[in-house]
């Protein structure tokens, strides 16, 4: 047994310094980063806030809301292949840019996402999705995709740490998701007692995958504009929310009238509720790890997305930075004991 001792930060741990600024407004910050990926060799364009794999969430509706302003939607990886293949045939080239599919790692989710792509071949990015990213069978079939389709952008997760983001890039990977752990409907840390908190998470992986050139992608435990903000402060390339898109339109599911008040359902892909769904069931040697909740039904996802987005831009403001790209060189974190008034808030 071994303790680290250094305390290890989340999102609610620090707030961010403000620095003298030349920037007169808000307006003048843009949000738009350009990359080029490691192993695909791809060259994107975009706002780097990513909506989740989740059913609830990565859909094709919120993909239709999220591409307006170049944001990127990972689509679950429920959609079966049919759906997949007129999706795609209904897009323009540049569309390709601002959606992911996502797959597990069985021989079946290989042989789908083979048939959708050799049926799409504008398909540009796939997002290898499994809770434990640790393990050799999810590195292989890293390799496996990598191998078989050398130009496809591969996002690979989840995990926390700067020596298995280093092993995901080398074995094929162009961008890795961090987060174990922080996500609102997620109860790994309870059920497991295994999670690595959010921001250490982005700080070390960053700094590792920058070293070798490629990418990360900050998954769970964002809560508000400010949470997105630290994201990108800490290292982040990109952000991926789930929580916060919850209760739009755009998610899976009907509205649900309780007490005269509107919800909508969300709910982790490990829930009961998921597992029941698309697996038949919990198996029997395993238990949830995701919760279900009714979050407040709140419209269109349009003005939601403006609102994070005007929380980022402000944030660029205090700190200096005229371009997103310029927001982690100029962010010094204040760890501190209380991060806001929450005196009136009931
Ligand atoms: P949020 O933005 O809601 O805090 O976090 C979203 C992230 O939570 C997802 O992108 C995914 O990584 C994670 N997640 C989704 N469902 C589950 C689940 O059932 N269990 C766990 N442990 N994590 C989940």
């Amino acid at each position: 047994m071994r303790i680290e001792d250094e305390v290890k930060l989340d999102f609610k741990d620090v707030l961010l310094r403000p620095k003298r600024s030349s920037l007169n407004s808000r307006s003048q910050v843009n949000l738009i980063r350009d990359f080029t990926f490691r192993n695909s060799g791809h060259k994107w364009s975009g706002i780097p806030i990513m909506a989740a794999n989740m059913d609830t969430i990565g859909t094709f509706e919120m993909f239709y809301e999220l591409k307006k302003e170049s944001l990127f939607t990972c689509l679950h990886k429920h959609y079966d292949i049919l759906q997949l293949n007129e999706f795609c045939r209904s897009l323009g080239d540049s569309d390709f840019d601002y959606f992911a599919l996502s797959t597990g790692t069985s021989e079946n989710d290989f042989n789908k996402i083979k048939t959708v792509i050799r049926q799409n071949p504008k398909v540009s990015f796939v997002c290898v999705d499994v809770a434990n990213g640790y393990s050799v069978h999810f590195s292989d079939f890293v390799k496996k995709i990598r191998d078989e389709f050398p130009k496809i952008t591969i996002i690979a997760g989840n995990v926390v740490t700067a020596e298995m983001t280093e092993q995901l890039i080398l074995d094929g990977a162009d961008i890795v998701k961090i987060g174990i752990g922080p996500g609102s409907v997620c109860t790994t840390r309870i059920q497991t007692g295994v999670g690595y908190p959010q921001l250490s998470a982005i700080i070390e992986c960053a700094d590792a995958a920058h070293g070798l050139k490629g990418h990360i992608i900050g998954d769970g435990g964002c809560v508000c504009p400010g949470d997105v903000a630290k994201a990108f402060g800490g290292g982040a390339d990109f952000v991926m929310l789930g929580g916060m898109l919850s209760g739009h339109d755009e998610c899976t599911g009907a509205i649900i009238e309780k007490d005269g008040k509107k919800y909508k359902e969300y709910y982790g892909m490990s829930s009961q509720k998921a597992m029941e769904r698309y697996n038949g069931g919990l198996a029997h040697y395993r238990s949830s790890e995701g919760r279900e909740v009714k979050v407040p039904y709140r419209g269109p996802v349009e003005n939601t997305i403006r609102d994070i987005l005007g929380g980022v831009r402000s944030t660029c403001t205090y700190v200096g930075a005229a371009r997103l790209k310029g927001l982690s060189r100029r962010t010094t974190f204040l760890k501190v004991h209380s991060q806001f008034n929450s005196s009136l808030i009931d």
